[in-house]
């Protein structure tokens, strides 16, 4: 069982380029991390005799792709399946992805369950044409939602979020695609970065509350949407902007981005643990490099939490950066004392003889040439359950650490989240049933140190701003923005919630 939050997806699109789909699947390479579950592309072409030719076994269950939504001369073909994005793309599929628009999703397991009819992107053919939509995020109203459409008729095919927010553009009044998805999000609540596709255009939003990132670029002559800006940096397109909390934009064919909506919420909340955690280092979120910010973070670390030690030790990777952080402010030495396997797949079968510290070691191998005999400061960017920290700090003391300093470059994790992270329930967060002295005697360290939410949030502040007020900061603090809805979330009734 992995012992991270782990972000549940991510989405790239492009428009107007005559190899649309295969940069998508470039986009969702670089995106990877944040989703492993699925992943998908589906792209938009008015060629008709080509996909008739494309038309195959179509599915959503079996693995064997999907695909087509026909109207007139307009088609939208989609090729997903579980797995990574390497192990679904083959190039017979891609080619299978004509058109010079497409948008691709990968996704981590959700509240909606581990099925292949929950990949996205989702299409349906509606009175506005055809349509594909993909979507990061949680709705905070999707069952209440859900259930109203039902009662009126609606037939679901999927337990996603994403599908809540196709019905409501099928059945919105408005004319044409872009107002009827202006209007179906108006009516939802909660965190979404979404991106959906109709003939001529992409059409990207962030919730008001701006939870989940999603940036614009441009390569050439063609315009690029993504969740980080990382995946820019492997198609080598440039960096144009953030898409707004609250803003629908529209990146057209003719190179055109307009604002077609903007809505504004009380404050904003960007998810601060895209920053310690989610993101990778080398994307720019929320105006900051996450490497920088994740080495600001360590330093104030350092500061919050000095120790006499020999080495600086990262957990990899999570750690790296906030580690180089502590051993640059602290003067102490920076030491790979730990290896990471990265080659360990989701699907790995543990023997059935117990043999000690086996499933991290797997992942994890101290460098016992590195640690013998030394005081070390090993850091990591949060505790989750506190099983794996635990086998770390007891794996380097066998190999002959003296001493293990554990530092964490993010406070206490106390709750879970409701904004599309994938959370343990509240009970299995060691932080939220034990203060740090406790969690230290658990995972057996020498001294355990959190970065305060002080120092975290003044590692993102940005001139003249309240980081308080513009990011989320729920699950370290129990200040969660927007309230979950109903009695069908499992925790709800458990958890202090309190208005951000
Ligand atoms: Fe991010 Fe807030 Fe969710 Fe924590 S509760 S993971 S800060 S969105």
């Amino acid at each position: 069982m992995s012992d991270k939050f782990h972000d549940e997806c991510g989405v790239f699109g492009v428009v107007n380029h005559h190899d649309a789909s295969n940069l998508v699947y470039l986009g969702l390479y670089a995106l990877q991390h944040r989703g492993q579950e699925s992943a998908g592309i589906a792209s938009i072409s008015a060629d008709q005799t080509m996909s008739e030719g494309n038309i195959g076994a179509a599915s959503g269950t079996t693995g064997a792709g999907e695909r087509l939504i026909a109207r007139n001369s307009t088609q939208i073909h989609v090729e997903k399946e579980m797995g990574h994005v390497a192990d679904v793309f083959t190039q017979e599929r891609l080619q299978r992805l004509p058109g010079q628009i497409a948008i691709g999703h990968v996704r981590y397991s959700t509240s909606g369950g581990s099925m292949l009819c929950n990949a996205q992107p989702l299409v349906a053919s509606t009175s506005k044409g055809p349509i594909a939509v993909a979507h990061n995020g949680n709705l905070v109203n999707g069952d209440e939602l859900r259930s109203r459409l039902e009662s009126d008729g609606a037939i679901f095919s999927t337990m996603s979020d994403t599908e809540v927010v196709v019905h409501l553009v099928a059945r919105s009044r408005a004319p044409g695609f872009e107002l009827a998805l202006v209007d179906a999000l108006a009516q939802v609540e909660g965190a979404y970065s979404i991106v959906a596709m109709a003939p001529g255009k992409i059409i990207g939003a962030r919730d008001p509350w701006g939870f989940r990132p999603l940036v614009i670029g441009r390569l050439n002559g063609a315009l690029c949407i993504s969740s980080e800006t990382c995946a820019f940096d492997l198609i080598g397109a440039e960096l144009i902007r953030e898409v707004r909390a609250g803003e629908t934009v529209m990146l057209s064919e003719s190179g055109e981005i307009r604002t077609i909506d903007q809505r504004t919420g009380p404050r904003e909340a960007r998810c601060i643990f895209e920053h310690v955690y989610f993101a990778r280092p080398d994307s720019k979120l929320f105006g900051l490099n996450v490497g920088q910010t994740r080495k600001r973070f360590g330093a104030q670390l350092a500061r919050e939490h000095p120790i006499d030690a020999d080495i600086v030790v990262p957990v990899p990777d999570s750690g790296v950066f906030a580690a180089l952080g502590y051993a640059h402010e602290s003067g102490i030495p920076f030491e790979y004392g730990l290896v990471r396997n990265h080659y360990v797949g989701r699907t790995f079968i543990e023997p059935r003889q117990s043999i000690r510290n086996f499933g991290v070691k797997v992942k994890l191998n101290p460098v016992a040439e590195i640690v013998i005999g030394k005081r070390i400061v090993l850091v990591d960017d949060s505790i989750v359950r506190g099983t794996t920290s635990k086998k770390i700090v007891r794996m380097l003391k066998d190999v002959g650490a003296r001493e293990v300093h554990m530092r964490i470059s993010s406070p206490p994790t106390t709750g879970p989240c409701y904004y599309g992270i994938d959370t343990p329930k509240r009970k299995e967060l060691i932080a939220s049933s034990n203060d740090v002295e406790e969690i230290r005697t658990y995972i057996e360290a020498d001294s355990l140190g959190y970065l305060s939410e002080h120092g975290m949030l003044d590692s993102v502040r940005e001139s003249g701003e309240s980081a308080e007020q513009l990011y989320c900061t729920a699950c370290f603090t129990g200040r969660y923005p927007v309230l979950m809805r109903g009695q069908h979330h499992p925790e709800v009734d458990g958890v202090k919630v309190t208005a951000g």
